[in-house]
């Protein structure tokens, strides 16, 4: 990487800022702290991050939940990848912050080592999108440049991690992948990531597809696929 890869580190609580730091400098990465919501988008406006890592419960009552949901609706930042730092660790608030469009979790206390490994994993994850790449299967078309999808024409809306599903799913239709093969092409580095988080993530593709959701298939005990040519309209679709 010729650029030093940029991490914002939304954090309050001084002590734990500083030691992300100290591992983020360390590990060759350029940290950017930031206390709040304000100082946050500040920095945003200034210079894009590559990583976000975002505390869970920041001062004056705001929560990162909103900064995430606000940061993916907006045209500049809704592909920076997010990982929530959070000292609630319920199953629960882990997938509401998954459909908030995170893109990974740490739990409060953490090892610096794995937080680092997370940050790294997601700058691999990035590397295959920037890649020139269209790929079309009947009435569903994916440019991986423009990280755009259209489904019969229409654009459709999708976080990174779903995309990043959908473009692997697409360059091999047809064929079941299991849970870990998907946590190993889609997410780069499956070590810390539970298999369950495939699944959220499978539905939120499936709700983005909206009239194409069918496209992806459960396979009962085995994982997913998408169905290569069983789409209604891909007789017309081809160009
Ligand atoms: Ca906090």
């Amino acid at each position: 990487m010729l650029k030093k890869a940029r991490v914002l580190v939304v954090e309050d609580e001084k002590s734990i800022a500083e030691l992300v730091r100290v591992h983020l400098t360390h590990s060759g990465f350029e940290a950017v702290l930031a206390e709040g919501g304000a100082d946050a988008q500040r920095a945003i406006n200034a210079v894009l991050p590559d990583v976000i890592l975002l505390d869970w419960m920041l001062p004056g009552g705001q929560s990162g939940l909103d900064l995430a949901r606000k940061w993916r609706r907006e045209e500049r930042s809704k592909h920076i990848p997010i990982i929530m730092l959070t000292a609630k660790s319920e199953e629960r608030d882990k997938v509401t912050g998954l459909d908030c469009g995170v893109d990974d979790y740490v739990t409060k206390p953490f090892s610096p080592n794995e937080l680092m490994a997370r940050v790294r994993a997601m700058l691999r994850r990035r590397a295959p999108e920037r890649l020139a790449e269209r790929v079309a299967i009947g009435a569903l078309a994916l440019d991986a440049e423009e990280f755009s999808v259209t489904y019969d024409g229409e654009k459709l809306t999708l976080g990174p991690t779903e995309f990043r599903m959908l473009h692997y799913l697409m360059k091999h239709p047809g064929r079941v992948h299991s849970r870990a093969v998907l946590l190993d092409k889609v997410w780069g580095d499956h070590v810390f990531i539970e298999e369950r988080t495939v699944d959220v993530h499978i539905k939120r593709l499936r709700g983005a597809l909206g009239a194409g959701s069918h496209l992806i298939e459960t396979v009962r005990g085995a994982g997913y696929r998408l169905v290569a040519g069983a789409d209604k309209t891909s007789g017309t679709a081809e160009k």
